[in-house]
């Protein structure tokens, strides 16, 4: 069975090669300087299941995650915080870290920071800089957009349309875009360089670290799809330009959509991958992000996410249920081999729950890092055999109390032709 995923250069749907593959990735992380926002848990929720499938499928996968460390958004949130700016990224980093851990999705293989790649990414500038791709400027380096006769090719945008993405006299052509930016007074942090103190651009920064990683070719590139115009547009015209054919498949995932009337209630305005898991759950939001089709554009709202959790709690109750039914594993596998078409899964595992396919109905929430086994406390135990007992005998002033005390620990009860299960309320 082929797998094919939609990639926005070719604007069609891309075989990928046989398994093994290899299949190496590199998907566009975040930038570092507070708690991540909810909607950059998208590209990174959508990598680690990609991967988890693809080595389900026999793929030898590499997925390199970069961390954004190196960024104007850090050197501002850091005056306004009064501290260090390197502080504030190595703190925000740890904040990233820990909050996407709890997805408990796994690690990508790589998660390369900006400010540990920057040799690199002065080999790279220096290399487009001898072939008349860069110029050096007062201490700053552009990337010449008018050498790259396929700038466009991603985005669509029109090299004659384009306005200037960073309008400076220090450019040649309004179009340039910087490669290298020399330090600006307000920039507590700095490195070295052939053109003196200063940092890297944003879009440098990943073109280096994909080659440091994957080399010059791989096969997926993926991101959030505002990262489409500039960032990748001008990571592609970067690395084309070293003569790299860099990626060959780009992935870009639609945003989570957070209007003014439909703001979440529960969360608040700050809508945070960290206040999301602490007052939904990490299934909850898998859930949630199971229903969306990746390419599409979703609505992120109290609703949506009130519906994930009593999906969630169906697909739980089903799991503590006996097996009555075998379900189609061909038919999930064809979905997801399908433009990794989630919510096409999704209508299976519910075929499944209610149908009994317990055994496939666990095995594709675990793909997704959904639990299928549930550690049910002695005390709780003791009450469900005290239930399914007292059923039994139809004593049922027994039954009902031991179900009380069983919900008023946050569990629920199922009976069933073969006894009484319980399971944890989501
Ligand atoms: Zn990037």
């Amino acid at each position: 069975m082929s797998i094919r995923l939609y990639s926005t250069l070719s604007r069609r749907l891309e075989e990928l090669p046989d398994a093994p593959g290899p299949i190496r990735m590199y998907v566009c992380g975040s930038t570092v300087y507070q708690r991540i926002h909810v909607g950059n848990s998208r590209p990174f929720v959508l990598a680690m299941w990609l991967r988890r499938w693809l080595r389900s499928r026999g793929y030898e996968v590499t997925l390199v995650h970069n961390i954004t460390d190196v960024d104007d958004k850090v050197y501002e949130e850091a005056a306004k915080l009064g501290k260090g700016s390197r502080e504030l990224a190595e703190e925000a980093t740890g904040w990233f870290v820990q909050d996407t851990d709890e997805l408990g999705l796994g690690r990508p293989d790589v998660e390369p920071r900006a400010s540990e790649t920057i040799p690199e990414i002065v080999t790279f500038i220096e290399a487009l800089i001898a072939d008349g791709k860069a110029y050096a400027s007062q201490g700053s380096v552009y990337f010449r957009v008018g050498s790259y006769a396929d700038y466009g090719q991603l985005s669509g945008a029109r090299l004659e349309d384009m306005v200037a993405q960073e309008p400076n006299p220090a450019k040649e052509d309004e179009r340039d875009f910087a490669l290298w930016k020399s330090q600006k007074a307000h920039e507590d942090a700095a490195w070295e360089s052939p053109w003196g103190p200063g940092r890297p651009g944003w879009h440098i920064e990943c073109s280096a670290m994909a080659e440091k990683h994957l080399g010059p070719e791989f096969e997926i590139h993926g991101g959030g799809l505002d990262l489409r115009f500039p960032h990748h547009e001008n990571e592609l015209a970067q690395s084309r330009s070293r003569g790299y054919p860099f990626a060959r498949i780009w992935l870009h995932n639609g945003m989570l959509e957070l209007g003014d009337e439909k703001m979440s209630k529960s969360l608040g305005n700050v809508v945070t991958l960290r206040n999301v898991l602490d007052t939904w759950g990490r299934e909850v939001l898998l859930l949630y992000h199971l229903s969306g089709h990746w390419r599409k554009p979703v609505d992120f709202t109290d609703a949506a996410l009130e519906s994930a959790r009593t999906q969630l709690a169906g697909f739980r109750e089903a799991l503590v249920m006996p097996v009555r039914a075998a379900g189609d594993w061909g038919a999930f596998e064809e979905a997801l081999g399908d433009d990794f078409n989630t919510p096409a899964a999704l209508a299976l595992l519910h075929g499944w729950a209610s149908n009994g396919a317990r055994d496939e109905l666990a095995r594709g929430l675990d793909l997704f890092g959904i639990g299928t086994t549930f550690d049910v406390p002695a005390e709780l135990e003791q009450l469900r055999v005290r239930r399914e007992s007292a059923r039994a005998g139809k004593d049922w002033a027994s039954a009902d109390a031991a179900r009380d005390e069983i919900e008023s620990a946050g569990w629920a009860v199922t009976d069933h032709p073969g006894g009484t299960a319980v399971w944890p309320r989501p």
